[in-house]
């Protein structure tokens, strides 16, 4: 069967003599400098992702990048001079986004157990907006706000009371951590003239993740807008910002297909007619992590050794788990699939057997790829794992078992070289 996710990435990349290029290098190149295993981010491949999500967008829509999809300081600068603004949730994400220069005023801070340092620091950079989950934060944000003399932006994340329908990861609608329940909402908002130390800058609406149906997402963008409508009666003043979510999604597995962004982009602009003029000077704001960085990202491990076991063939790699938890299938992942993958070194060589990817860990855990079409590989091949630039390398445990860390590179390719691959 056609490995969908794994041919509609390698469109993004440079293949050259049948290797995979990351930023016009080779794996092989890259390997013999920081070792294996290793993450390479092309920077090549995220600025088209960039290019295309700000070419399907109406151009009044900001986009903002999630910070937790992938936090190496080089990607959050590249950002910062694609003119991105920014999302964090946490202190941690707020000092690399302002070491990387960004500009305070672009940055939204969402989290529902933000704590008084990580407010009190939100405050003193003097961000855009400290995206509120709780009446209680509101409450703790004006009184810290207060003792640090300072006048302190929110908006207010709001639990939509819809869903956004095929998402995968759930994070609006229903019970939820995340977010004031939107019909709590307008009493929420009659209170602000209690907090003298707030200034109310709008709203910030996520309802969820990885989402490959447009429509799906139009549709939760619909919801977002008729609920910020909804609010404007109640609101201290118009609001400046709505931080409409996203949920873009990006292919992993052999069924998926590529989002279709040109059509999420055009129903947005379909919707923002319609409520121009009930918000005539709100900024709009959609939040991405993964859409621009997850493809940029190849994970790539070195086999260690081949082994068969009752008629089965284990490839066993320096890599896995601990660095790659989401391609194992322990992110989220209701059912475990594989990730794309292919041997970066025969790069259109003929599949001859099926294989099994496994770590180093001493846990069942610990496999990358189940029957894997691959062209014969021996110890010391290279295997990559393809959209390992979203939630890898710091979204897995590194120190389980007390493995080496991977190394991380990021490589921007010479600039116009022409079209590749
Ligand atoms: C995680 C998160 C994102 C990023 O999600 P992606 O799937 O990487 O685009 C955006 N906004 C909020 C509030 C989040 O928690």
């Amino acid at each position: 069967m056609e490995h969908k996710a794994l041919s509609s990435i390698l469109r993004y990349f440079a293949v050259r003599d049948g290797r995979l290029l990351i930023g016009g290098r080779t794996c092989a190149e890259i390997a013999a400098e920081v070792g294996t295993p290793f993450y390479a981010y092309d920077l090549g491949v995220a600025r088209k992702k960039y290019e295309r999500l700000r070419a399907a967008l109406p151009d009044e829509v900001e986009i903002h990048y999630a910070v937790k999809a992938n936090p190496h300081p080089e990607i959050v600068r590249f950002f910062r001079d694609l003119g991105c603004g920014f999302d964090v949730a946490s202190a941690g994400e707020l000092r690399v986004v302002l070491d990387a220069g960004a500009n305070p005023a672009a940055v939204g801070f969402a989290g529902p157990g933000k704590r008084e340092f990580e407010i009190r620091e939100a405050c003193r950079a003097g961000i855009g907006s400290l995206n509120v989950e709780s009446e209680a934060e509101l409450e703790l944000a004006d009184r810290i706000a207060g003792e640090e003399g300072r006048r302190l932006r929110v908006a207010i994340r709001v639990n939509p009371a819809y869903e956004l329908v095929g998402s995968g990861m759930k994070m609006g609608g229903g019970p939820k951590p995340f977010g004031i329940d939107q019909e709590n909402v307008p009493r929420l908002l009659a209170r602000f003239p209690e907090w003298p130390n707030l200034g109310f800058a709008g709203f910030h609406i996520f309802a969820g993740s990885q989402n490959l149906r447009a429509e799906a997402i139009v549709a939760a963008f619909e919801g977002a807008l008729s609920a910020v409508a909804s609010f404007l009666p109640h609101c201290p003043n118009a609001p400046e910002l709505v931080n409409l979510g996203g949920g873009f999604g990006i292919p992993h597995y052999a069924a998926d297909n590529e989002l279709d962004i040109e059509a999420v982009g055009a129903g947005l602009g379909e919707l923002l007619e319609r409520h121009r003029p009930e918000m005539p000077r709100t900024r709009l704001v959609v939040e991405t992590g993964r859409y621009l960085v997850g493809e940029c990202g190849v994970y790539v491990c070195r086999v260690l050794y081949r082994k068969e076991s009752r008629g089965q063939v284990f490839l066993v790699l320096d890599g896995g788990l601990h660095h790659n938890q989401a391609a194992c299938g322990n992110f989220g992942q209701v059912i475990k699939r594989n990730f794309p993958i292919c041997a970066p070194e025969k790069i259109g060589g003929e599949p001859v057997e099926e294989v099994n990817l496994v770590g180093p860990l001493c846990t069942p855990l610990d496999r990358l790829g189940s029957k894997v079409e691959m062209p014969r590989l021996d110890a010391g091949a290279l295997v990559a794992v393809m959209v390992a630039g979203a939630y890898g390398f710091t979204a897995s445990p590194r120190s389980f078992l007390g493995h080496p860390e991977p190394g991380e590179a990021v490589v921007e390719p010479p600039r116009r070289q022409g079209r590749q691959g």
